[in-house]
């Protein structure tokens, strides 16, 4: 087997042979990458099943068809996206071809994080082949499974010169960052996302992070509250709560929490039945050591658990659970939750809630829900997160067309659809010149006098009036 670093060279040389430059080699790993997820659908489901009780429903929509929806809007979109991109000039560049280029970066790394363990590798890697470049994949050793089966199916499928898994916990990545990349992009906890940067600066290479973060979820004013709980619940405890973009907690008024409780409880039942723990509609805590993280959390936290709070440690298992009279400082405020535990805070007005969330880190999703226009207008325009969906949760990252990605402390730049192709392209700048006009151009040359100055300026600025030409 290859060390890691002969894995990063046989990479390289591939990428300076300029076998990813053609759009038709690009095409074709593309598209061998749509074989390799429909040929393997069953054990995909079956690794995911293994790894988190993963719902097949969910597996579906959330990895398996996310990444093909991916490859489709790639596929049908990058030919245009390679173009060169022709830039407006100004009176002294009007003669040259001024255009952005779209170059690939060259060999890029993605960690992957083990809760979307096929998606968050997949979906970046989407974005780099498109952009022309070779890969390495790293994937989360938590989620064993499907760790080693993209480690087993993507040298079948893809060209084992310009992509390559990497597989390893923190050891073994840190060990393979000591490699030159042209890019990291990595997911994961904001904690590793330290040592990430710290190993990047070495080479100066440049790092897309998409970390977590407390995601707020706002209820106010005139709500649906039976539609509002519904989506709400679908949105938390999907996947148990471990989504980088799960609400987090709640703030509402103690009016609304009166109503929302019992419109949640009537929700969980309709989706997860008297008994959850024998729904199959239901994920697992990924390992034994997050379902303990997850427990003292819960029995640190002074609040009064309203709904939920039975768990089995040998089965994994934590039931949907509410949790009330939670204050600002308490433990279950204190870090991501990334489980089926949902802090319920009261607020008094709309102002208090924005102060809240304006407190903490900027977070990678903010949502409220609302029939007031004027309720989601000033939560949109008074604070600031990755993304932002009203009177709904997660639906927002489906889109292609939307970038995909945090702000602050909970991530740097972004990805999804034409956004994942220009996180792993350089925008060259180009201008193509040829020797015409070389007595305008002259007007540079020393001796240097205040009238060629003066002409100059007014070439060389944005909107000069074309009356000369
Ligand atoms: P993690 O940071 O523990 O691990 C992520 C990856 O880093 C894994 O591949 C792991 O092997 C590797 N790693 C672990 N320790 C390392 C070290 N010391 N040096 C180098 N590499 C190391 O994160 P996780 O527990 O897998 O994922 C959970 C976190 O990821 C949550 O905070 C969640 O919000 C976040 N997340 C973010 C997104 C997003 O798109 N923004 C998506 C999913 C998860």
């Amino acid at each position: 087997m290859d060390t890691q670093s002969q894995v990063v060279d046989r990479l390289r040389s591939a990428f300076q042979s300029g076998i990813t430059i053609p759009e038709q080699f690009r095409r074709a790993q593309l598209t061998k990458l749509v074989s390799m997820i429909k040929d393997n659908e069953e054990l995909i489901l079956h690794a995911l099943h293994k790894d988190l009780a993963k719902p097949k429903f969910e597996a579906v929509l959330s990895e398996l068809d996310m990444v093909t929806n991916e490859l489709h809007h790639a596929i049908a979109n990058f030919t245009g996206w390679m173009k060169p991109e022709y830039v407006s000039k100004s009176l002294a560049t009007k003669f040259d071809d001024c255009f952005i280029r779209r170059e690939p970066l060259g060999v890029v790394l993605i960690i992957g994080a083990w809760n979307y363990p096929l998606q968050l590798l997949l979906l970046p890697m989407v974005g780099a082949i498109a952009a022309g470049n070779c890969v390495v994949i790293k994937p989360s050793e938590v989620s064993a499974a499907t760790d080693a089966l993209i480690a087993e199916l993507i040298p079948k499928y893809l060209s084992q010169d310009c992509c390559a898994v990497v597989r390893g916990g923190a050891e073994e990545t840190k060990a393979l960052l000591q490699n030159r990349f042209d890019h990291i992009f990595y997911t994961g906890s904001q904690t590793v996302a330290r040592s990430i940067l710290q190993a990047a600066s070495v080479h100066l290479t440049p790092v897309t992070l998409e970390l977590g973060g407390k995601c707020p979820c706002i209820i106010y004013g005139r709500v649906n509250i039976a539609a509002a709980a519904r989506r709400l619940v679908w949105a938390k405890y999907f996947n148990a709560g471990q989504s980088c973009v799960a609400p987090d907690y709640v703030l509402c008024t103690p009016d609304i929490l009166e109503a929302l409780l019992p419109a949640v409880r009537k929700a969980l039942l309709d989706f997860y039945g008297e008994e959850p723990q024998t729904c199959p509609d239901l994920s697992r805590i990924v390992t034994p050591r997050h379902w303990s993280r997850l427990m003292e959390l819960l029995g640190k936290s002074s609040g009064k658990v309203v709904v939920g709070g039975e768990s089995n440690e040998e089965d994994r298992y934590i039931a949907p659970t509410v949790v009330v009279d939670v204050a600002e400082n308490d433990a279950l405020m204190e870090e991501e939750i990334f489980g089926p535990i949902l802090p319920i805070l009261t607020i008094d007005s709309l102002e208090q809630a924005v102060d809240l969330v304006n407190r903490k880190e900027k977070p990678l999703a903010l949502y409220v829900f609302s029939d007031e226009s004027s309720v989601v207008n000033t939560v949109l325009e008074t604070t600031n997160s990755g993304g932002f969906c009203s009177n709904d949760g997660i639906i927002h990252m489906t889109l292609p067309s939307l970038p995909f990605g945090g702000v602050g402390g909970s991530g740097w730049g972004s990805y999804h659809g034409r956004w994942g192709f220009e996180t792993f392209s350089h925008r060259r700048a180009c201008m193509l010149r040829g020797y015409a006009l070389e007595r305008f151009n002259g007007l540079r040359y020393p001796p240097y006098r205040e009238d060629k100055l003066s002409w100059l300026r007014w070439t060389a600025s944005p909107k000069p009036s074309c009356s000369l030409m």
